[in-house]
């Protein structure tokens, strides 16, 4: 059989040996005789994994004591409601939120926080055609906003920060990690808010995570559903109301393979490495294209482009025929893209690499 490479966007590759294990766990959990599934998410069995996943999460990340982690429900697009409503009682209504339109997630965010805000587009990169992000010196960001708002990785259109944005220290930065988060290093005493669905780069649909600043607890607006106010659900340890077991505990095997890899900085390297093989081969000439400025390109997400777009399909058959699937282009913007998440490993983008180049006729 050809070996399979999943390039999915999401819900996307996990570690095989995590699937392995969770087929052989299936029926029997650890000897209790239940799956995972079917345990009662407050009994000692379930327990003992959500708080290992919790553990196993704040050790990779190294999230520091003043920030909860939760393990919520509802999506990415589900944050863009509950973080306003969850901070906006902090400041005269209605509040502003600052946001940087960087693609696609970011204009949804926007769209959505009309609905309880004055949404401030500080900056927008709709004019290069989401191809690099503004300097943070064009930046108008609003003296007392409530908060800053980013998606630190663009899923469709390839675009990923290589910093983490200057502010008022009064200011708290929300950011979007759906996509990236666990690819990289990151300092998560810079942010207020990180917010991830977990389909893309830790586990199955259904879990989303959330991992809050204290202080920011406790700024909710009355119309914040019990079971998405976060002090609710933090005073709870995320059994405010039934969590998504089966993604938790899968989000948690996720986690302790990370950490027998090495952990983030090793992934960060792989992916580093994973990131340069392919791009490399799609600048090698003008058969493919890239259009995201090379110091902003995704290592995650890299969309791309035939040149001679009537060979798209052929493209996709001759792809799929080698057992590299999913690589069609989000409907919105077209063409191609893999992604490249942790779970994907080298000899997968070396076997699309060899791909390319095969079908560039190089
Ligand atoms: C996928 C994605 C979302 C949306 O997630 P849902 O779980 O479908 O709501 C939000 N932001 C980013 C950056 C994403 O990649």
């Amino acid at each position: 059989m050809t070996q399979i490479f999943n390039f999915s966007a999401g819900p996307a590759v996990l570690p095989k040996e995590v699937l392995q294990q969770a087929a052989a766990e299936m029926l029997d959990w650890h000897g209790s005789g239940m799956s995972v599934m079917e345990m009662s998410h407050r009994g000692p069995e379930f327990i003992s994994i959500y708080k290992q996943a919790e553990a196993d999460l704040r050790e990779l990340l190294a999230v520091p004591a003043n920030y909860k982690i939760l393990f919520m429900q509802g999506g990415g697009l589900g944050q863009n409601a509950i973080i306003p409503m969850n901070m906006l009682g902090c400041c005269p209504q209605p509040g502003t939120i600052d946001f940087v339109h960087t693609g696609s997630w970011s204009g949804k965010s926007i769209k959505e926080a009309k609905r309880y805000a004055n949404a401030n587009v500080a900056a927008s990169a709709e004019a290069n055609g989401f191809t690099s992000i503004p300097p943070q010196d064009t930046w108008r960001l609003t003296p007392g906003a409530a908060y800053l708002h980013i998606c630190t990785n663009e899923t469709i259109d390839g675009l990923e920060f290589n910093f983490v944005p200057q502010v008022d220290a009064r200011t708290p930065i929300v950011a979007d990690m759906s996509s990236h988060i666990l690819s990289r290093s990151i300092d998560v005493s810079k942010y207020g808010v990180i917010f991830a669905g977990a389909q893309k780069n830790i586990g199955p649909a259904g879990l989303t995570l959330a991992i809050v600043r204290d202080d920011l607890l406790n700024e909710a607006l009355n119309i914040c559903p019990s079971a998405f106010h976060w002090k609710t659900v933090a005073e709870h340890e995320s059994m405010f109301n039934t969590p998504p077991t089966y993604s938790i505990y899968i989000a948690g095997l996720v986690f302790a393979w990370l950490k027998r890899n090495g952990g983030v900085a090793a992934m960060e390297q792989r992916n580093i490495e994973k990131a340069r093989l392919l791009y490399a081969a799609l600048d090698a000439d003008d058969f493919y294209q890239n259009r995201v400025a090379p110091e902003y390109r995704s290592r995650m997400n890299v969309p791309f482009y035939l040149r001679d777009e009537s060979l798209n399909e052929q493209f996709l058959a001759g792809a799929k025929a080698r057992g590299l699937l999913q690589l069609k282009g989000h409907k919105s913007v077209g063409g191609m893209r893999a992604s490249i998440y942790n779970a994907m490993p080298i000899e997968g983008v070396q076997a699309l690499v060899d791909y390319l180049n095969e079908f560039a006729g190089r």
